[in-house]
């Protein structure tokens, strides 16, 4: 079937509110040496959610942040010779570019509060749930990444043991990320370090992940 018929003009309220930042928030000399090429300090990962917004909260211009969104914030173990399904290539290409071509000295992994990949995996592992019978057929295999992560939930509720999730899941990216050799070898060269976030959306809280204690620590 053609897209032709669905294709639209933008709305309206997209096109006004774009010509009121090109009038009045719209930093040319910014653009200018942007246009010339990118030199971002970090690459981050981060949920599709729109709720999640990592240049923001950080108060960060364009140009600051090579920016890879997926569900859950997840990083697929590399297979080796690019032949991981399209979705984890999807990830390890992003990866693969911003740590060789670009040589970004950090890289953050960003999970969120109320991460609905995260309560979709968590409800998976606690009932028993396949990825096939979760009625997302791209969904459900996606989140499989994250089921390793349900095995280090701690805490007495639900609600306690979702934020678990949601560090582990980011500490599961973590470890994934140094299967990639590009990665092992720049952060052995120390040309790269690695960092993990999760932020409470609605508080508007920012915890990182403590090194030396293995805990999320407020920022
Ligand atoms: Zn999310």
């Amino acid at each position: 079937m053609s897209s032709a018929p669905f294709i639209k003009n933008l709305p309206e309220k997209l096109v006004s509110r774009y010509k009121t930042w090109k009038s009045e928030g719209f930093d040319g000399a910014l653009f200018g040496d942007l246009a010339g090429g990118q030199s971002p300090m970090a690459m981050v990962i981060s949920c599709c959610d729109s709720r999640v917004q990592s240049t923001e909260i950080f108060d960060m211009p364009a140009g600051s942040f090579f920016i890879h969104r997926n569900i859950a914030n997840l990083v697929p173990p590399c297979a080796a010779g690019g032949n991981a399904p399209n979705a984890a290539n999807n990830t390890a290409s992003a990866l693969e570019y911003a740590v060789k071509a670009l040589k970004v000295p950090h890289l953050i992994i960003m999970g969120h509060s109320a991460c609905g990949g995260v309560q979709a995996c968590y409800d998976m592992c606690e009932n028993n749930v396949a990825a096939a019978d979760t009625g997302f057929e791209f969904v459900g295999h996606w989140l499989e990444t994250l089921r390793a992560a349900h095995d280090r939930v701690s805490g007495d509720d639900d609600a306690t043991r979702l934020v678990s999730m949601g560090h582990e899941g980011v500490v599961e990216s973590l470890d994934n990320l140094m299967s990639y050799p590009f990665i092992a070898e720049a952060a052995a060269a120390g040309m790269l370090s690695l960092h993990g976030l999760w932020h409470d959306i609605g508080p508007g809280h920012l915890y990182a992940l403590n090194p030396e204690s293995g805990n999320f620590e407020a920022v």
